[in-house]
C-alpha cells in the first residue's frame, strides 16, 4: 500500500478525500475487477476509501467514476486514465490478460470522453 500511496498520492482516486492510517485507511482497489479478468499486479492496484471501495463493487471504473460524480464525489479522472494506460502497457510487456485487455481499451475510450 505504501508503493502504492507514494506512486499516486494519500488520496482515494473515487473521491479525493485524504488517506492517513489513522482517520481514514486506505484499501487496496482492484481498477479491473478481479471477475473482469484484472491480475494481481500492482499496476492493476489503486488506493481508495473504505465507502467508496465498498460501494463500487464489481462496476467498471468508468461507470463507477460516473457514479460518483452524479454523488457530488470528486473523482481522480487523470489518476485513473494513468493507471489504466500503465496497467495497458504492463499487459503489452509480459503478454497475457486476454479477458482484461478489450475491457481495458473500452474503459480508456469512455473517460477519455468524461
Ligand atoms: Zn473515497
Amino acid at each position: 500500500m505504501t508503493v502504492i500511496l507514494d506512486r499516486d498520492g494519500p488520496y482515494c482516486v473515487w473521491c479525493s478525500a485524504p488517506l492517513d492510517h489513522s482517520r481514514n485507511q486506505p484499501t487496496n482497489e482492484h481498477l479491473v475487477p478481479r471477475i473482469k479478468g484484472g491480475p494481481s499486479w500492482l499496476e492493476n492496484e489503486l488506493a481508495a476509501c473504505k465507502r467508496c471501495n465498498n460501494e463500487r463493487g464489481h462496476q467498471s471504473p468508468a461507470g463507477w467514476l460516473h457514479d460518483c460524480m452524479g454523488m457530488g464525489r470528486t473523482p481522480r479522472t487523470d489518476v485513473i486514465i494513468g493507471a489504466l494506460e500503465r496497467l495497458q502497457q504492463a499487459i503489452r510487456e509480459r503478454g497475457g490478460q486476454r479477458r482484461a485487455r478489450p475491457y481495458i481499451d473500452s474503459q480508456l475510450r469512455r473517460l477519455r470522453r468524461m
